[in-house]
Parts: C-alpha cells; structure tokens; sequence
C-alpha cells in the first residue's frame, strides 16, 4: 500500500470523513504541502507528543493537572460532570461556569456493552469531598439519563449536592416547532416567577 493510500485511509477513520471526503482531503493537502500538509503534520506530532489526558479530570492539557485543575480562581466545590470533552468545551465557551470538570470519556450503555468500570467514574468517587456540588451535564438521551442515575444512585451518603442541566424551551425556540419530549421536560421543569 502506498503512502498514499495510507493517509486516506487513516483521513477516512476522522469523525465526519468517507472515503470520498478522504480522497479529496488527502488531495487538497498534498496540493498545498508548504501551507498545509507540512504544518498540519508538525502540528499532529506535536500534539501526539506532548497532549496528555489530565490524571483528576481527564481533560487534555500539554500540563498534568490541566490547567483548569490548577487554576486557583475556579470553584473546587463545584464539578461539573460531562460526557466527553466537547461537551466541555462547549460549557467552557459559555463562560457561565467558573468550577471545575470531570469528563466520564462516554455514557453507560447495555447494548454497546459500556459498564461503570469502562468510564472514569472510579476517579470521580475518589476526589470528591463532602460539601462539592456535583452538576451532571449529560446528554438528553436515554444513555445520558441512564448514566446520570446511576452516578446520583452511586454518589448518594457521601455529603455532595448532586443537579443536572434543566431540559426545556431552547433560547428563542417557539412552542409550536418543539417535540412532545422537550414540551413536557420543559413543562415538569417549570419554576414560579
Ligand atoms: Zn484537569
């Protein structure tokens, strides 16, 4: 197999990328080999080199703990529970939240034979500490719900708050356009004015 080859296969396995949507990508980069395929391999390497997955909230930083972990200005009390470092990017991007993270790398799910022990739940156990509000920011679905029952379940008695994200009318979002689901979320979430 040509080396060729090899990178469109490799491009293929990217989140979004085909075959077809490799081919060209791997195209568009041998085109431009000064201005893009050259520092986009630099920057891979460096990347594979140096970005570790932090060991207390499993963020990934180039320094252990994270950055987040060691800022002294961000809320210990307050750990804000994801599924995957997106999801907390995504809350980073808000700037709404001012504690700190744990990334659990997935959700509970039977059928794709995802336990508690494939997560980082373990470590999340062991840094709590009584007082620690505990928000779980989980996804919506039926395996983000599921996950976050299990943690209130497994994190009941040890002396943390334990709230999840409330589900409901989107910002700007008109009642007629929204699902039945997220109607009657938003309805049993409703808080007096
Ligand atoms: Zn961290």
């Amino acid at each position: 197999m040509s080396e060729l080859d090899t990178l469109i296969r490799l491009l293929a396995k990217l989140p979004g990328l085909g075959p077809r949507s490799a081919r060209r990508a791997a195209l568009h980069l041998i085109k431009r080999r000064e201005g893009l395929l050259e520092p986009l391999a630099a920057a891979l390497a460096r990347a594979a080199e140096a970005v570790r997955s932090c060991p207390i909230c499993g963020n990934l930083d180039t320094i252990q703990p994270c950055a987040i972990c060691r800022d002294p200005e961000r809320d210990q009390m307050a750990i804000c529970v994801v599924e995957d470092l997106a999801d907390l990017w995504a809350l980073e991007r808000t700037g709404a939240f001012h504690g700190r993270y744990h990334v659990l790398g997935g959700t509970l799910s039977a059928l794709d034979g995802v336990g508690p022990e494939e997560l980082n739940i373990e470590r999340l156990v062991g840094r709590l500490k009584p007082g620690q509000e505990l928000i779980l920011a989980l996804n919506a679905t039926v395996e983000g719900q599921t996950t976050a029952h299990y943690l209130a379940d497994r994190l009941a008695g040890r002396g943390v708050t334990v709230s999840r994200l409330a589900q409901g009318v989107p910002v700007g979002g008109e009642l007629d356009y929204l699902d039945e689901g997220t109607l009657t979320a938003a309805l049993r979430a409703r808080r007096s004015l």
